[in-house]
């Protein structure tokens, strides 16, 4: 038998789930606390579904969703709802969940990456449900489980893509992207270990080049990231395979197993219809005017692209500069403290030096630019081991001792060559232990790079005197005799001696006699 491969595209559409930091829950006043540290605590008769009690929708989450809506291009509805979905579980107090079905408050949007825009079908907004535990002392052969409601009726948003996503690489960077800009318009901490962010899987192939979609499978339980892009890797090889055996590709929910590194299969999946869907008759329909719609708008914070974008222009440093001061906000609000100390004192020496125009053109005499390059490679070299020494993510800048002022400060005595750049990186640990200033660091420690002309030419003199074969090799025309005498200088003063000035004073002295 021939055993021809047969080639496929893939074709990948998400849901992603995310719970909304909120002060209270969805249609009640509990407490949606993300660190409630005790089971059944922040519940009350309205999460718990009890009879005679009436949901009130949660106004921050609304305005949260909108924010989303926003930020991801989505038409925002002037007029929605929300609707019953009907099951059955014991983690859903009231026998149905509150979501919205045929008008939610986003739809129509779009994310752009990898240089594609991925289209964002829908948005909505619904209530998470409990959480089961199984009881771990029973092993798999569980006796009983129980139920905790601290998470019933948590505001919870869905978005849906289009099936525009074509990798496990789009699936890496659009999670990673989306829950970028979550966090920085607040909407949600997307942590996905915590069960944040929940990210599910939709995956098909069809024969490349064709333009009918095959039948797809959803893959559920995914805890990070890392984990949605393997998955995807894993059911693009499981799925050809079958295909290349000509079997067929049965539609259901699988689901992801973190110790095996494989999809497993779970159950065939309900359609809509099993849902029972109709609105929800104890919420009147929501509207929004056009004026409250633009007003989020316009409070819309600065966003992930925005900021890479503006780092670029303003700052003049590398894109994979740009994109950690983006991914790392922290480490890139303190960059920005350090440039604008640097732009105050490289405004001085202008000044001082008699330069009319300190925000002149890019180029040589660039003051500003060069020290933001210096301080960005500074920050992303040395921070990293120095933030470890201390137990901190990179990110994580809490209890850090180096103020940006300080750091600036720093950044311009090397630039100034008062320190060399071993010196630097000792004065730069010094100064995360101890949160002094790199002057007096520097000086206590006695690392000040000597540059002054009468100090080194002591030491010139003396090597000279002592030298006399290099000296009389040089002067018979063997130049590069020159890097021992500099070097001889450079033992005498410890190594603190600038070697530009030593080399240019040296050539004088030689010349000279
Ligand atoms: P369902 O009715 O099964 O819930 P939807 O049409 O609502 O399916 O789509 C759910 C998700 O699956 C969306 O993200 C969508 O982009 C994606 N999707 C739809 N069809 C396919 C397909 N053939 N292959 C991969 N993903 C798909
Ligand atoms: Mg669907």
């Amino acid at each position: 038998m021939a055993n021809f491969m047969n080639k496929y595209d893939a074709i990948i559409g998400l849901e992603i789930h995310a719970e909304l930091k909120t002060k209270t829950k969805m249609f009640c006043g509990s407490p949606n606390d993300p660190n409630e540290n005790h089971p059944n605590i922040n519940v009350c008769p309205v999460c718990m579904g009890h009879p005679g009690t009436l949901p009130v929708p949660n106004k921050e989450a609304i305005k949260k969703t909108v924010m989303a809506g926003l930020a991801l291009n989505c038409k925002i509805a002037e007029f929605s709802k929300f609707d019953r979905k009907n099951y059955f579980y014991p983690d859903l107090p009231k026998g149905y969940q509150i979501s919205q079905y045929d008008l939610p408050f986003c739809e129509n949007g779009s994310l752009e990456i990898n240089g594609r825009e991925i289209g964002i079908t829908r948005i909505h907004l619904e209530e998470d449900t409990g959480k089961l535990l199984h009881d771990p002392s029973t092993g798999s052969g569980q006796a009983y489980s129980l139920v905790d409601y601290n998470r019933a009726g948590v505001p919870l948003m869905e978005l849906v893509t289009e099936p525009d996503l074509k990798s496990a690489d789009d699936v890496y960077k659009f999670a990673k992207e989306l829950r970028l800009i979550l966090r920085y318009l607040g909407v949600s901490d997307a942590d996905m270990e915590k069960g944040q962010m929940r990210v599910e899987v939709n995956i098909s192939l069809k024969p490349e080049g064709s333009s009918e979609f095959g039948t797809k499978v959803e893959v559920k339980n995914i805890n990070s990231i890392n984990a949605a892009a393997r998955s995807v890797e894993y059911e693009i090889k499981r799925q050809s395979e079958l295909l290349n055996k000509g079997e067929k590709i049965v539609q259901e929910t699988r689901g992801w197993d973190e110790t095996k590194q494989e999809t497993f299969s779970q159950r065939i999946k309900e359609t809509s219809a099993d849902y029972r869907y109709f609105p929800e008759p104890d919420i009147p329909p929501i509207t929004l005017s056009k004026d409250q719609i633009e007003e989020i708008q316009l409070g819309l914070p600065e966003l992930p692209k925005q900021r890479r974008e503006r780092f670029k222009e303003q700052y003049e440093i590398k894109d994979e500069q740009a994109e950690i001061f983006t991914t790392s906000k922290h480490l890139g609000d303190y960059y920005e403290k350090v440039a604008s100390e640097l732009d105050a004192s490289a405004k001085i020496e202008h000044l001082k030096s008699g330069t009319k125009d300190e925000n002149g053109p890019p180029g040589e005499d660039h003051l500003p630019a060069k020290l933001h390059t210096l301080s960005a490679n500074y920050m992303i070299t040395e921070f990293p081991p120095l933030m470890s020494a201390v137990d901190n993510e990179i990110d994580d800048l809490e209890g850090f001792k180096i103020e940006p002022e300080a750091f600036a400060e720093l950044m311009v005595m090397i630039f100034h060559k008062k320190l060399s750049s071993t010196a630097a990186k000792t004065v730069l640990k010094e100064m995360a232990e101890t949160g002094l200033h790199p002057e007096h660091v520097a000086k206590e420690m006695n690392l000040l790079q000597v540059s002054d002309e009468g100090e080194l030419l002591l030491a010139i003199e003396e090597v000279i005197n002592n030298n006399k074969n290099a000296v009389e090799d040089y002067k018979k025309g063997k130049k590069e005799s020159i890097k021992f005498l500099v070097g001889q200088v450079m033992a005498k003063t410890s190594g603190k001696a600038n070697p530009q000035v030593v080399s240019k004073l040296l050539e004088e002295e030689l010349n000279n006699d």
